[in-house]
């Protein structure tokens, strides 16, 4: 397919519940919308990095940059055979994943306007529909944080994951086993932890969670193999798995038993794939993160989630858990089986990009043609 121009549009969608970290409040999603034509097809992709680089090392600057300056030259009046020919031609670009993925994820939707066929059935995608889980942030007190896991289990999410932190752990466990002895309980600690927190770790296996996400640093696969070793409760990696080859070494070193998949930190769907695959043959259950996406990586999400190997609750929620608006029609939203359903040729769901919500949430357009 031969590529006619690229947009690269910025938009801001503010957030219902803003929510703080350290160092920075988040207000609104500050998003890059890819946009390329191709022989009178559109594809779109969205860059799901953040206004600062604060989860990963790129931001929406740095991506622009790497987009205007690398990627787009790559591909502009050039013909290309799909998504992984692209992923070939642009690795003379180290690392930026996430600059690279939304081409990438643009690339994908073209080739799925030039065959009319889905995502799902593309990739090779299983379940029709999937479950929905829910993530809570560290909340000021133990009675707040049981209130809102009363309403998420009220609402029917699959999975409850609390984010933890050193001195806001323990505690606050022993608490909501106490309140809620059966549910799925999973805790996310974002590298918070080292392996001198080991005993405490220990610690937790008598809480029968269904695992621990990320407890040590992100480049640290070493440590997390000692830690698996020394505790029963299964370790997902999140913020470590980067690409095919990073899940590779983290199984043959037992640093996990569980992957969470955030398609774009690993540069696209095509490595996701390939991860999933992997762990397929390990026998090592995978799931999809969530990194407050718009409408359209949301229901990329959707279709990647579908794979058999994501057999457990996703962190993919409606759109309105973040939104007022979205850009999408219909806007995601959930069964009352607190699942998506996954868009194919078949069940008549569909997904459409709404251009003018996109002029409504944009800041800027850049074209190239
Ligand atoms: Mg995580």
């Amino acid at each position: 397919m031969r590529i006619d121009r690229v947009d690269i549009i910025r938009v801001k969608n503010p957030f219902v519940h803003p929510f703080e970290t350290s160092f920075v409040k988040f207000v609104e999603r500050d998003a890059l919308i890819i946009k390329i034509y191709s022989e009178g097809l559109i594809g779109y992709g969205e860059c799901k990095a953040f206004h600062a680089p604060l989860y990963n090392p790129e931001d929406n600057g740095t991506c622009l940059h790497v987009i205007r300056n690398f990627l787009v030259p790559s591909i502009l009046h050039q013909d290309i055979e799909g998504p992984a020919e692209y992923m070939e031609r642009v690795s003379f670009v180290i690392g930026n994943r996430l600059a690279k993925a939304s081409i990438e994820n643009a690339l994908w939707d073209l080739k799925t306007k030039r065959e009319e066929k889905s995502l799902k059935t593309l990739i090779g995608g299983f379940y029709n529909e999937v479950k929905v889980g829910v993530s809570l942030g560290i909340e000021p007190t133990i009675p707040a944080l049981l209130n809102k896991i009363e309403k998420y289990l009220g609402e029917g999410y699959h999975r409850t994951k609390l984010k933890i932190k050193p001195g806001k752990d323990i505690e606050i466990l022993k608490e909501v086993r106490r309140h809620y002895p059966d549910i799925t309980l999973t805790v996310d600690a974002n590298s918070g932890y080292t392996l001198a927190d080991i005993e405490l770790f220990k610690a937790m296996d008598e809480f029968n969670l269904e695992y621990i996400e990320q407890p040590l640093a992100e480049d640290d696969i070493v440590d997390h193999a000692v830690l698996q070793k020394a505790i029963r409760t299964p370790i997902c990696l999140d913020e470590s798995i980067v690409s095919v080859d990073t899940a590779r070494k983290a199984l043959e070193l037992n640093s996990c038993k569980i992957i969470n998949i955030k398609s774009s930190r690993c540069g696209g769907i095509g490595e996701s794939i390939k991860i999933h695959d992997l762990c397929m043959q390990h026998n090592v259950p995978v799931w999809c993160g969530g990194m407050t996406e718009l409408g359209i990586g949301r229901v990329q999400n959707i279709s990647l989630a579908s794979l058999p190997n994501f057999t457990l609750a996703h962190d993919i929620a409606a759109s309105n858990r973040y939104f007022a608006d979205d850009i999408t029609t219909p806007v995601v939203n959930t069964t009352e089986r607190c699942t998506l359903i996954v868009p194919d040729e078949t069940n008549g769901v569909r997904y459409e990009v709404d251009e003018t919500a996109i002029d409504r949430m944009m800041v800027n357009r850049e074209i190239f043609r």
